[in-house]
C-alpha cells in the first residue's frame, strides 16, 4: 500500500526510538496506570513509535462527516417515537438496555428539567479495500456517545510523533514529513465543550462532575481534562464513582440542582455508566436516576446514551431511515457511503436471512451485542456456535456487520516497553463536540474535536486500548 521504508530500522536506531519515544510519553503525562490497586505507579501508554500511513482523502472525508453525524445523533436522541420503537423492543432480550430504557421512561413522565445537553461523541472507521479494488474507502465501525475515551492521550502521542520522527528521519525518510501529521486538538476540544455547557448553565460557584469508574487505569486521560478546564477556563471538576454520587449526592428540593457534597453540579460528565459492570448493585443505578432527574447537563442524557446502541446503527442503514433526519441528499449520501452491511438478526424475515448467511459464510461478519467498552463481539468463525447455540430471543440483542477489511499496513509498536513489530490494522476515530438546546430547537454548538487513531496486530479481533488490544498512533496523511 505504501512506502514504509523507514520500517527497515536498524536495531541500535529502534533502541534509540524506544527510549527517546518512551522518555517523552513518561515526561508528559502520556500514561496509565500499571495496576488499578497500584494507585502511584504509572507505565507509558501504549503507543506506535512511527505514526500509520492513512489516506489524506479519507481522512478529510470522515472528518466533513462528523457534524452530520452530530446532528443526526441529536435529532435522533430527541425523537420519542423512534427510541420507543427501536430501543423498547430491545427490553425484553437485554436487561442493561432495560433498566437505561426505563430511567428515560420515568423521567420524561416526571419532566424534563435540563433543556440544554452535551455531546462528546467519537465516530470509528476502519479502512475497506473491497475485493478487485485498488483504493481503500473507510467504513464505519461504530458511533459512541458515552465515555469517548483518549482525546487527551492521543492529541499527546501526536505531539510524541511529531517530536521523536525529526529526531532521526525527517532528512532521510521521503514519506515521513511533518507536515504529513495532521495536528491533533482533541486535547483541548473536549474540556473546551465542556466549559462551554458549564457556562450556558449559568451558575458561577458550579461545578462540573465527572463520573469514574473506581479502579480506573486510564485516569490521564481524564485527569488531562480535569486540568486544562482548571488552566484555560477556571472551572473546577470534581470525580466520583456512581456508588460516591448515590451516597454524597441529592437533589435541591425547589430546582432540582444536584448536590454533592455541598457543591452544585453544572456539568455531569460520563466516563463510566456504559456497562453492566459499572452498575454492580442498584445504588449505581440509583445514582443514575438522580443525575438524569437532575438539572445538571449531562454528557450524554440516557437519551443520547440510548441512540448510541448498535441496533440504531444497523436501523440508520435500513434504506429511508437517514432521510427522516436530514434534509440535504447529498449528506445523506455521504453518511450511506461509509456504512457497513448491516443486518438485524431477530425473528422478521431479514433476521432470519441474516442468520442463515452468518451460519453459511461467518468469515465476511461480526456480531454485535448492545454492549460497550470492547470484548464483546463475536468474529468469523465463532458465529456459528454462538448462532446454534442461542434462543430466537438472545439472537435478537445481536446485530450483524460485515467484516471491514483494511488494506495490508505495517507498523513498530511498544508496550510497557516491549516492541512489537508486524502487519497492522488502524482504526480512526473523530471526535465530535455537540451542544443542543430545545427550548428553541437550538444547536449552540456542532464541531469537530480531533481525531484518535488505534493500531492493533493484524491477527487481533477487537480494537480497545484499554482493554489491552491497541496501542495508540497518529495518522501520517499520504
Ligand atoms: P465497542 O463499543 O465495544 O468498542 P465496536 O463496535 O467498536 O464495539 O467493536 C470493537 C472492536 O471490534 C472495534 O474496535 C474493531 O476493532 C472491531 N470491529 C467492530 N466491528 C467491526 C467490523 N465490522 N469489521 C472489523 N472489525 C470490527
Ligand atoms: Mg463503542
Ligand atoms: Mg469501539
Amino acid at each position: 500500500m505504501t512506502n514504509v521504508e523507514y520500517l527497515e530500522i536498524s536495531p541500535t536506531n529502534l533502541s534509540i526510538l524506544k527510549e527517546q519515544a518512551i522518555d517523552w510519553a513518561l515526561s508528559h503525562g502520556l500514561v496509565i496506570r500499571t495496576n488499578s490497586n497500584l494507585s502511584s505507579t504509572t507505565v507509558h501508554a501504549p503507543i506506535s513509535l512511527f505514526p500509520s500511513p492513512f489516506p489524506k482523502k479519507e481522512f478529510e472525508f470522515a472528518l466533513g462527516l462528523q457534524p452530520i453525524f452530530n446532528l443526526l445523533f441529536h435529532k435522533l436522541s430527541r425523537d420519542h417515537e423512534f427510541i420507543e420503537k427501536v430501543i423498547g423492543e430491545l427490553t425484553d432480550v437485554d436487561d442493561f438496555l432495560e433498566k437505561l430504557y426505563n430511567i428515560y421512561i420515568n423521567v420524561r413522565k416526571e419532566g424534563v428539567t435540563q433543556q440544554i445537553s452535551l455531546g462528546l461523541h467519537r465516530s470509528d472507521y476502519i479502512l475497506h479495500l473491497a475485493p478487485n479494488s485498488t483504493e481503500a474507502h473507510i467504513q464505519q465501525v461504530e458511533f459512541n456517545t458515552i465515555s469517548s475515551s483518549f482525546s487527551s492521550l492521543s492529541a499527546l502521542t501526536s505531539e510524541l510523533h511529531k517530536y521523536v520522527i525529526p529526531l532521526q528521519y525527517f532528512d532521510v525518510s521521503p514519506t515521513l514529513k511533518i507536515d504529513a501529521l495532521p495536528t491533533n486538538e482533541a486535547m483541548i476540544n473536549l474540556p473546551k465543550g465542556i466549559a462551554k455547557a458549564h457556562q450556558l448553565y449559568g451558575s458561577e460557584n458550579a461545578v462540573v462532575l465527572m463520573v469514574i469508574q473506581p479502579a480506573e487505569r486510564n485516569a490521564f486521560d481524564q485527569r488531562w481534562i480535569e486540568y486544562i478546564l482548571m488552566n484555560n477556563h477556571k472551572i473546577h471538576l470534581m470525580r466520583k464513582t456512581l456508588f460516591e454520587i448515590q451516597r454524597d449526592g441529592e437533589l435541591d428540593k425547589d430546582t432540582k440542582a444536584l448536590i454533592i457534597d455541598n457543591k452544585e453540579i453544572s456539568v455531569a460528565y460520563f466516563r463510566s455508566g456504559y456497562s453492566p459492570k459499572d452498575h454492580p448493585t442498584g445504588k449505581e443505578w440509583n445514582a443514575r436516576l438522580l443525575i438524569e432527574r437532575s438539572k445538571a447537563i449531562k454528557c450524554p442524557t440516557v437519551a443520547y446514551q440510548l441512540v448510541g446502541a448498535k441496533k440504531v446503527q444497523q436501523v440508520l442503514a435500513v434504506p429511508g431511515v437517514l432521510e427522516r433526519y436530514i434534509s440535504n441528499p447529498s449528506d445523506v449520501t455521504k453518511l450511506r457511503s461509509c456504512f457497513a452491511g448491516l443486518y438485524p438478526l431477530d425473528s422478521s424475515p431479514e433476521g432470519e436471512t441474516a442468520a442463515k448467511l452468518a451460519l453459511e459464510s461467518p468469515e465476511r461478519f461480526v456480531m454485535k451485542p448492545q454492549r460497550e467498552g470492547g470484548g464483546n463481539n463475536i468474529y468469523t468463525k465463532d458465529i456459528p456456535q454462538a448462532l446454534r447455540r442461542m434462543t430466537l430471543l438472545e439472537r435478537s440483542s445481536y446485530i450483524l456487520m460485515d467484516l471491514i477489511q483494511p488494506p495490508k499496513m505495517s507498523n513498530i509498536v511498544v508496550r510497557e516497553g516491549e516492541v512489537i513489530q508486524g502487519e497492522m490494522i488502524s482504526e480512526l476515530g473523530i471526535y465530535g463536540v455537540f451542544i443542543g438546546d430545545n427550548r428553541d430547537d437550538g444547536i449552540v454548538v456542532n464541531e469537530l474535536g480531533g481525531h484518535l487513531l488505534r493500531t492493533k496486530g493484524r491477527e487481533t479481533n477487537e480494537g480497545g486500548v484499554a482493554t489491552g488490544y491497541s496501542v495508540i498512533d497518529s495518522p501520517l496523511l499520504i
